[in-house]
C-alpha cells in the first residue's frame, strides 16, 4: 500500500479553515501553494570507498512573516509530499505564536541507522554544499527534527560557513539553529520542544481545572521530544504509564519512570524497547492504553479512523507533527476528546529556535532562565489566541488555530499587496 499523502491532510485542515474564516479568495490562492521546493541529487563517498546516491529536499512554503524555518529529517520516508506538509504546518506555527519566521522543511531520504557517524557526517556536508544558496542565516534557516541533532547542525554549520566568503564566515551562525551550545546554540534548545509541549499541557490543565500531579500519561516516540516532554512532566508528579518507539512498546500500569527509561534508551542506541521495568506490549495494546493524556510524539498519521476510536484518554497533545489525520480528527472531536494542536503544542521548538537566532545576531548568550521564561510567554500567548478563537468560531483547536494563522498571514497580504 503506498503512503498516505500527508500533504493531503494539510490541504484539508486549511480548506476547512478557510471557509470557516472566510480568507480572502486571492490570499487562499497564494497560501494554498508552496513558494519553492528544491530537491537535489548527490554522491556521497561511503566507508568502504563506494558512492551512494542520495536523494534531498527543501521546501519554502511562505516568507510574508520572515525568513523560512523549519527542520531537517533523515528518514526512509522523507520524500516531496512530506516535506511539503512539513513546510507548510511552520508557516502556521511561526504565525500562531508570533515569532518573525515563514515556514520550510527539508530532509534527506535515507535509514541514518545503517551509516557510521563518518558516513553521516559526510552525507550532511554534502547535502548543505548540494543546498548552497538554497539557505542562509537570513533566508531559510534549518533546524534538528527526526533523527538529525546539535552535532548535525555542527557539520551543517561548518560546511556553510567553509563555503562563505571568508569575511561573511563569523557573521553567519545563524544559519541553523538547534547547534551544539559551543557552537552557538541556545541554552534550552535541546528541551524546547518537550517543554513547550508541557507548557501547553499546564495551560490546558489551568484551564479545565484539572489536576496533573497523578495524572497519567503515554508517548508515542521516545527521541527528543517524546523523553523530554515525558521527563518534564513527571515534575507534576504525572505517571507515565507507556511509551513506544521503532523498537516497540513498553507498558507498566505502576507507572514507568521516565529519567531512568530515558538512561537505559541511553544505553540502548537510544531505543525504549526491552526497558527490563516494563511488559513490552503491541502496538494496538499500547494505543489502547487507558491514560489521561496521550503525547504522539514520533511520525505523522498515527491518529486515523482505524486508530482514533480505540483511544482511551482526555487528551491528546500533540508533539509530533501531523500525528492526527483529518478521519482521526473528526472521530476525537465526536468522542470529547480533547487536542492540542501540533502547531501550537510542539511550536517551542522553533520559538526557542527564534531565541537563538537573536543570540547570535546579538552576540549574546542568555541562561536558561531567561530562555524558559520568554518561551513561556510565547507558548501561553499562543494558547489564548487559539483557545478564543475556538470559541469564537466554535471549532477544534486545530482549526482555530489554523485560523489564527491565516488571519495573521491575510493581514500581511493586504497591507503590501503583490507584486507588481
Ligand atoms: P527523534 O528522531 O529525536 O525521535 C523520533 C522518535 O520517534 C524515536 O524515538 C523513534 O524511535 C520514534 N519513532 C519513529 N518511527 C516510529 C514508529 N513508526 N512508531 C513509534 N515510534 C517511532 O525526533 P524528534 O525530534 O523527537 O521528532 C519527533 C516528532 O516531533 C516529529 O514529528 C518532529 O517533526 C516533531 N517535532 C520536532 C521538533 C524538534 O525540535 N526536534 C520540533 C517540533 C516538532
Amino acid at each position: 500500500m503506498s503512503k498516505p499523502s500527508v500533504y493531503d491532510n494539510v490541504t484539508r485542515q486549511f480548506d476547512k479553515a478557510a471557509d470557516l474564516m472566510n480568507l480572502n479568495p486571492e490570499i487562499r490562492k497564494i497560501l494554498s501553494r508552496t513558494t519553492n521546493e528544491v530537491i537535489v541529487n548527490f554522491p556521497v563517498k561511503m566507508d568502504d570507498g563506494r558512492v551512494e546516491m542520495f536523494t534531498g529536499y527543501r521546501v519554502q512554503h511562505n516568507n510574508a512573516l520572515g525568513p523560512y524555518k523549519g527542520g531537517l529529517r533523515y528518514h526512509p520516508a522523507v520524500d516531496i509530499d512530506e516535506v511539503r506538509a512539513l513546510a507548510t504546518w511552520m508557516s502556521w506555527k511561526s504565525a500562531i505564536v508570533d515569532i518573525p519566521f515563514g515556514g520550510g522543511k527539508g530532509g534527506v531520504q535515507c535509514e541514518p541507522g545503517k551509516y557510521s557517524q563518518t558516513e553521516l557526517e559526510r552525507i550532511s556536508r554534502r547535502f548543505t554544499y548540494a543546498l548552497g544558496s538554497n539557505i542562509g542565516p537570513e533566508y531559510d534557516i534549518p533546524a534538528p527534527d527526526v533523527n538529525t541533532n546539535a552535532q548535525i547542525m555542527a557539520w551543517i554549520l561548518d560546511t556553510y560557513l567553509s563555503t562563505m566568503p571568508a569575511h561573511e564566515r563569523q557573521a553567519s551562525v545563524h544559519v541553523v539553529t538547534g547547534k551544539p551550545v559551543e557552537s552557538g546554540g541556545s541554552i534550552g534548545r535541546d528541551k524546547a520542544t518537550g517543554q513547550g509541549v508541557v507548557f501547553t499541557i499546564e495551560e490546558w490543565a489551568r484551564d479545565k481545572n484539572f489536576d496533573l500531579k497523578g495524572a497519567t500519561y503515554f508517548v508515542q516516540g521516545y527521541g527528543n521530544v517524546g523523553s523530554w516532554a515525558s521527563r518534564l512532566l513527571k515534575s507534576h508528579g504525572s505517571v507515565l504509564l507507556a511509551a513506544e518507539d521503532v523498537s516497540g512498546a513498553v507498558f507498566n500500569p505502576k507507572g514507568i519512570d521516565p529519567d531512568d527509561l530515558y538512561q537505559y534508551a541511553l544505553k540502548n542506541k537510544g531505543l525504549v524497547g526491552g526497558y527490563p521495568k516494563a511488559e513490552t506490549v503491541d502496538h494496538q495494546t499500547f494505543l489502547a492504553t487507558k491514560a489521561d493524556i496521550f503525547i504522539p510524539a514520533a511520525l505523522e498519521n498515527q491518529i486515523t479512523a482505524e486508530t482514533a476510536p480505540g483511544l482511551n484518554v482526555k487528551l491528546v497533545a500533540e508533539g509530533a507533527n501531523g500525528p492526527t489525520n483529518p478521519e482521526g480528527d473528526a472521530i476525537l472531536f465526536e468522542r470529547g476528546i480533547e487536542v492540542l494542536p501540533d502547531v501550537l503544542c510542539n511550536a517551542g521548538g522553533v520559538v526557542v529556535s527564534y531565541f537563538e537566532w537573536l543570540q547570535n545576531k546579538r552576540s549574546e548568550f542568555w541562561d536558561l532562565q531567561e530562555v524558559d521564561a520568554k518561551l513561556h510567554r510565547k507558548l501561553v500567548a499562543g494558547y489564548e489566541r487559539v483557545r478564543t478563537t475556538a470559541a469564537e468560531y466554535k471549532v477544534d483547536w486545530r482549526t482555530a488555530a489554523y485560523i489564527v494563522a491565516l488571519t495573521r498571514l491575510e493581514t500581511v497580504y493586504k497591507e503590501r499587496g503583490i507584486f507588481p
